[in-house]
Protein backbone atom coordinates (compact mmCIF):
# COMPACT_ATOMS: atom_id res chain seq x y z
CA UNK A 1 0.00 0.00 0.00
CA UNK A 2 0.72 3.70 -0.14
CA UNK A 3 0.78 6.09 2.54
CA UNK A 4 0.54 10.37 2.37
CA UNK A 5 3.06 12.08 4.06
CA UNK A 6 2.75 14.94 6.32
CA UNK A 7 3.65 17.56 3.95
CA UNK A 8 0.27 16.96 1.99
CA UNK A 9 -1.41 20.13 0.87
CA UNK A 10 -5.18 18.97 1.29
CA UNK A 11 -5.62 19.66 -2.34
CA UNK A 12 -8.19 16.75 -2.92
CA UNK A 13 -6.73 16.02 -6.39
CA UNK A 14 -5.94 12.49 -5.75
CA UNK A 15 -9.07 11.41 -3.83
CA UNK A 16 -11.54 11.06 -7.18
CA UNK A 17 -8.55 9.51 -9.03
CA UNK A 18 -8.78 6.13 -6.85
CA UNK A 19 -10.19 3.43 -8.56
CA UNK A 20 -10.45 1.47 -4.95
CA UNK A 21 -11.99 4.79 -3.29
CA UNK A 22 -9.07 4.03 -1.06
CA UNK A 23 -8.10 7.84 0.08
CA UNK A 24 -10.02 10.14 1.58
CA UNK A 25 -9.58 13.41 4.02
CA UNK A 26 -8.58 12.41 7.62
CA UNK A 27 -8.53 15.07 10.05
CA UNK A 28 -5.00 17.10 9.56
CA UNK A 29 -4.15 15.35 6.07
CA UNK A 30 -4.83 13.41 3.56
CA UNK A 31 -5.42 9.27 4.48
CA UNK A 32 -5.09 6.08 2.09
CA UNK A 33 -6.59 2.95 3.68
CA UNK A 34 -4.05 0.59 3.39
CA UNK A 35 -6.91 -2.35 2.91
CA UNK A 36 -8.04 -0.71 -0.23
CA UNK A 37 -4.88 0.41 -2.05
CA UNK A 38 -3.94 -2.33 -4.13
CA UNK A 39 -0.86 0.28 -5.60
CA UNK A 40 -3.35 0.14 -8.36
CA UNK A 41 -3.41 -3.41 -9.33
CA UNK A 42 -5.48 -4.70 -11.06
CA UNK A 43 -6.89 -1.00 -12.42
CA UNK A 44 -3.45 0.55 -14.09
CA UNK A 45 0.09 0.15 -14.54
CA UNK A 46 1.12 3.48 -11.85
CA UNK A 47 -0.37 4.17 -8.82
CA UNK A 48 -2.76 6.93 -9.91
CA UNK A 49 -2.85 9.35 -6.68
CA UNK A 50 1.24 9.29 -7.28
CA UNK A 51 1.05 10.52 -10.79
CA UNK A 52 -1.10 13.61 -9.95
CA UNK A 53 -0.10 15.10 -6.39
CA UNK A 54 1.76 18.23 -7.10
CA UNK A 55 3.72 17.79 -4.00
CA UNK A 56 4.64 14.09 -4.23
CA UNK A 57 4.15 12.84 -1.00
CA UNK A 58 2.68 9.44 -1.11
CA UNK A 59 5.27 6.95 -1.04
CA UNK A 60 5.08 3.15 -0.71
CA UNK A 61 3.97 2.50 2.96
CA UNK A 62 7.16 0.65 4.51
CA UNK A 63 5.03 -0.53 7.12
CA UNK A 64 2.74 -2.40 4.29
CA UNK A 65 5.02 -3.45 1.40
CA UNK A 66 3.00 -6.49 -0.52
CA UNK A 67 4.41 -8.58 -3.75
CA UNK A 68 2.39 -8.08 -6.98
CA UNK A 69 0.57 -11.05 -5.85
CA UNK A 70 -0.53 -10.16 -2.71
CA UNK A 71 -1.88 -6.53 -4.26
CA UNK A 72 -3.75 -8.61 -6.96
CA UNK A 73 -5.17 -11.09 -4.92
CA UNK A 74 -6.38 -7.73 -2.63
CA UNK A 75 -7.86 -6.31 -5.86
CA UNK A 76 -9.93 -9.73 -6.51
CA UNK A 77 -11.61 -9.62 -2.92
CA UNK A 78 -12.43 -6.18 -2.89
CA UNK A 79 -13.78 -6.10 -6.51
CA UNK A 80 -15.73 -9.23 -5.83
CA UNK A 81 -17.16 -8.08 -2.47
FE1 LIG B 1 -5.73 4.42 -4.70
FE2 LIG B 1 -4.01 3.51 -6.46
FE3 LIG B 1 -3.30 5.50 -4.86
FE4 LIG B 1 -3.61 3.07 -3.85
S1 LIG B 1 -2.07 3.68 -5.36
S2 LIG B 1 -4.42 4.95 -2.98
S3 LIG B 1 -5.27 2.24 -5.10
S4 LIG B 1 -4.88 5.57 -6.43
FE1 LIG C 1 -2.46 15.56 -0.44
FE2 LIG C 1 -1.11 14.97 -2.68
FE3 LIG C 1 -3.61 14.07 -2.32
FE4 LIG C 1 -3.18 16.66 -2.76
S1 LIG C 1 -2.78 14.98 -4.20
S2 LIG C 1 -4.58 15.78 -1.21
S3 LIG C 1 -1.24 16.98 -1.69
S4 LIG C 1 -1.81 13.54 -1.09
Amino acid sequence: ALMITDECINCDVCEPECPNDAISAGEEIYVIDPNLCTECVGHYDEPQCQQVCPVDCIPLDPERRETRDELMTKYRLITAA
